[in-house]
């Protein structure tokens, strides 16, 4: 859903972003506001990206006449869910005519009251790959008869690893982890194939094209020394969240402008995806980081957790950065 908040004279364009959908996760917080629906969850704080949207969206319609230009309130579902919901938007045309993007993520990492921001790469493109190798099944007593898939597999979970830390720069950020490993159903069967789910974090594009083709050179070169064949698939995922730099000064000036320094945190990349990215292609934008943790009241929980919860106190903060910036990004481009 798009809501645009056009001033009377003219401007710049600028769109602010929250997403709203939920995880498939059965919720075990028992706050009286808990999930109604088994299965499904508010896990990563997108309900309270929207309530934060549609807080600015109030303040910001009630100051309209001192607005020029035009502010487009992007409510985006679908980010958890390849291809993701922004990239649709971004079809259906909702960035058309855009100068500016910006986008805030409720982050339980972060104490509340702090707002955290990065300069360049903030989050990685999550790719995911499939990879079956196939080899001859048979007796377990009998391995020579056979090409052991399992022991094989093994080899090839280990040697992607050499992707990150021989073939790569070690000051680049690349993470290859194998995170499913089917095969078997015996104790004494060796089976004919095993099948390996996984997915690649990477930052830079010129990095992330590197890695699918030297995983598949290990890949093959193991599978061929032990007669094994494979099978290779690998999707591309969300595109790396890159912020511009002079938007997300924007954002640092407000957080100093607004609470204060202290507030302030430069936030080191983190290897999540986001569909943010989307809108990145289309204008210069950031996303940022505001802090939703709270130790003292037991808010400390991970993003995706059954028990995740946010501070509540953080709404506000959310709102009074959307205001501000965009009040800043509208004099600042006009
Ligand atoms: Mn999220």
């Amino acid at each position: 859903m798009v809501a645009r908040l056009v001033g009377d004279g003219p401007g710049p364009v600028l769109a602010l972003r929250a997403d709203m959908d939920a995880l498939p996760i059965s919720e075990e917080n028992d706050f009286e506001f808990v999930s109604q629906n088994p299965g499904v969850m508010h896990a990563c704080g997108h309900d309270g990206h929207t309530a934060m949207l549609l807080g600015a969206a109030k303040v910001l319609v009630g100051i309209k006449g001192e607005l020029g230009g035009e502010i487009r309130f992007l409510f985006q579902h679908a980010e958890e869910l390849y291809p993701g919901g922004a990239e649709e938007m971004v079809r259906a045309g909702v960035m058309d005519g855009v100068d500016r993007v910006v986008g805030i993520h409720l982050w339980s990492g972060l104490p509340v009251g702090k707002v955290g921001v990065s300069y360049g790469p903030m989050m990685a493109s999550p790719d995911t790959f499939k990879i079956v190798v196939k080899g001859k099944g048979g007796h377990a007593a009998l391995p020579h008869q056979t090409v052991d898939s399992i022991a094989v597999g093994a080899q090839v979970v280990t040697n992607v690893q050499h992707v990150v830390s021989r073939e790569t720069d070690p000051i680049e950020n690349v993470v290859v982890s194998v995170t499913q490993f089917h095969g078997g159903t015996a104790h004494n069967v060796i089976p004919g194939s095993v099948e390996m789910i996984g997915t690649v974090r990477t930052l830079k594009p010129e990095i992330r094209d590197v890695v699918p083709q030297a995983m598949e050179r290990v890949i093959r070169g193991i599978t061929a020394a032990h007669g094994a064949e494979y099978e290779f698939e690998y999707q591309r995922g969300y595109r790396p969240v890159i912020n511009d730099d002079e938007v997300t000064r924007a954002v640092g000036e407000t957080v100093r402008e607004v609470f204060g320094e202290a507030t302030l945190e430069e936030m080191p990349p983190t290897m999540g995806g986001e569909d943010f990215s989307a809108y990145q292609q289309v204008s210069p934008g950031a996303f940022y980081l505001v802090g939703a943790g709270n130790e003292g009241k037991g808010i400390t929980y991970p993003h995706h957790h059954p028990r995740f919860d946010i501070d509540e106190d953080a709404l506000p903060v959310g709102v009074k950065m959307h205001v501000g910036t965009a009040l800043k990004l509208m004099e600042g481009a006009s």
